[in-house]
């Protein structure tokens, strides 16, 4: 089994890459759609958020109302804190368990992991190789309000928030362009993914031959 972290800032096209590597096969772990699953009512960061900010939080169907959620982190940094520590720390348990169990299952094939954030803990450790998508920010930006539900101001103030490119760069053992049309990120994509496929098959006929 081999893991693909792709990783990069808001609007690089990481999801992108992640789901062109799904068509090539790869399985998919996303970090984003985890922190929705890990707060659905009877998960566990579901009861640890109630308990740090009430039963106030909950909709008549008992769910978390998010808006009131995020209305209360908004005005108080101490708070976002509190709550981004209590679903990174789920989500990070989710990932380690899922590839866990794909090891466990003896899956041979390529696991894909997207992240927005690269920690060390649940990220860097798990995966074979970081992949890193950039791109220019006016292009990210543009992408984004496009996608839609995002104003100027907050996506030039979710990249100003984040690592800068460089900073994810250093973690890259591939950094992915990403500012031509979705036709040149899907051929760089399966590009890399057919060199990655050739290097792995070389390690492991090595490998074999010293077994031998
Ligand atoms: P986020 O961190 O906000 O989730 P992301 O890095 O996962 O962003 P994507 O969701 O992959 O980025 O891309 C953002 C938007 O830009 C999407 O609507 C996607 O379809 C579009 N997009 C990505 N790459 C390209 C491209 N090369 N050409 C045109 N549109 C693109």
């Amino acid at each position: 089994m081999i893991v693909i972290g792709v990783t990069g800032g808001i609007g690089s096209g990481k999801s992108t890459v992640s789901s062109i590597l799904e068509e090539l096969g790869a399985i998919l772990i996303d970090a984003d759609s985890i922190s929705k699953q890990v707060v659905e009512p009877e998960e566990r960061a579901y009861f640890e958020v109630i308990k740090t900010f009430g039963e106030s939080i909950l909709n008549e169907d008992k769910s978390i109302d998010r808006k009131k959620l995020a209305e209360i982190v908004f005005t108080s940094d101490e708070k976002k804190r509190l709550l981004e520590g209590i679903i990174h720390k789920e989500v990070i348990r989710v990932i380690k368990e899922r590839i866990e169990l794909f090891h466990e299952y003896g899956f041979n094939g390529t696991v894909v992991l997207d992240v927005p954030i690269p920690v060390e803990d649940g990220f860097l450790n798990v995966v074979d190789k970081v992949w890193v998508v950039v791109s220019e920010d006016k292009k990210r930006i543009s992408r984004v309000i496009k996608r839609g539900g995002i104003s100027l101001e907050d996506a030039q103030n979710r990249i100003n928030s984040q690592l800068s490119q460089e900073e994810y760069m250093k973690l890259a053992d591939v950094v992915l362009e990403n500012n031509g049309d979705l036709l040149e990120l899907r051929e760089k994509v399966k590009n890399l993914h057919s060199s990655l496929m050739l290097e792995v098959y070389k390690n492991k006929n090595l490998n074999d031959g010293k077994d031998e």
